[in-house]
């Protein structure tokens, strides 16, 4: 079956929906066929400064453009507004892809927006997509979970509601309970978050990556651990988007990095001396 044959099987976009949708992390070849079923399909796309510019490319000639997001330091739209033009576009009775950077639910408010829309009887679709918390690991070769290492991770913003790092998180809980958390929002708190950790228990040499730009042609991995990270960033000038890993799985790293290996690099399947979780705290 060619590709145009499987996208006409899939569901139509229908005056006055709305598609919540996810781009991925950044390489548009990690979007799903429905999020490009919409982008094709749409008459307007309210989108994120986190969706790539390749990604927008594949909009259909006809499709406006509305950015609804941050940019050069300007601050981001109100949600309200965001949700309001949602349900304006609707009783308009626009075709609406909302598109968000890697998954509309996680760390995106899309849940948010569904509920204005339930409020106003619109209907709408909701469409995962692959999270920077997922995707990006992929991309530096390091896996949310192995049997080396741990049977469990969190996913933690490092941005609560009014600013600082969110208030309901108990970091003694964490410490002791997630051997691997990946951190949305954190490049700029991570000399307070990597206190936290510490304060809690976890030990100065844990590892820690972070990854900027995940699966952008811009991608960098910085690894290094909890002591020294703040440290690092700033010596290195890690620019964000980044998300910061924290756990004993960051060494598999060295068994995995595929972009690397493409690029040259020497990986090692070795994994003595990677130690599982609960024996280092
Ligand atoms: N809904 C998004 C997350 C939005 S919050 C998702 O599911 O991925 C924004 C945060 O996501 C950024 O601060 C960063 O921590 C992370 N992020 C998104 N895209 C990224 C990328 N390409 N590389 C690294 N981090 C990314």
């Amino acid at each position: 079956m060619d590709i145009n044959a499987l996208l006409s099987k899939l569901p139509d976009m229908e005056p006055g929906q709305v598609w919540l949708a996810g781009a991925g992390p950044g390489d548009p070849g990690l979007m799903s066929l429905l999020t490009l079923k919409g982008l094709q399909q749409a008459d307007v796309i309210v989108y994120d400064a986190l969706v790539s510019p390749e990604i927008l490319a594949m909009a259909g000639e006809h499709a406006r453009l509305d950015f609804a997001g941050k940019r050069g330091g300007q601050p981001s739209s109100r949600q309200q507004d965001i949700s309001e033009h949602l349900v304006s576009l609707a009783r308009e009775g626009k075709k609406i892809l909302r598109l968000k950077g890697g998954d509309p639910l996680v760390f995106g408010r899309g849940g948010e927006e569904a509920r204005h829309l339930v409020e106003n009887d619109i209907f709408f679709r909701i469409i995962p997509g692959i999270t920077a918390g997922v995707g990006g690991l992929a991309y530096a070769g390091i896996p949310l979970t192995d049997r080396h290492t741990n049977s469990a991770v969190t996913f933690l913003t490092g941005h609560g509601a009014d600013g600082g790092l969110a208030k309901d998180i108990d970091w003694e809980a964490l410490a002791k309970s997630s051997p691997v958390v990946v951190i949305y929002m954190a490049l700029s708190r991570i000399g307070l978050i990597a206190e936290k950790f510490l304060e809690s228990g976890r030990p100065a040499d844990e590892p820690v990556a972070i990854i900027s730009r995940a699966t952008t042609a811009e991608q960098k991995v910085v690894v290094t651990t909890l002591d020294r990270c703040a440290d690092d960033v700033r010596r290195e000038n890690i620019e964000a988007p980044a998300m910061i890993v924290v756990g004993e799985v960051v060494k598999l790293r060295k068994g995995l990095d595929w972009l690397g290996a493409l690029a040259g690099k020497k990986l090692s399947a070795d994994v003595s001396g990677i130690r599982p979780q609960g024996s280092r705290t």
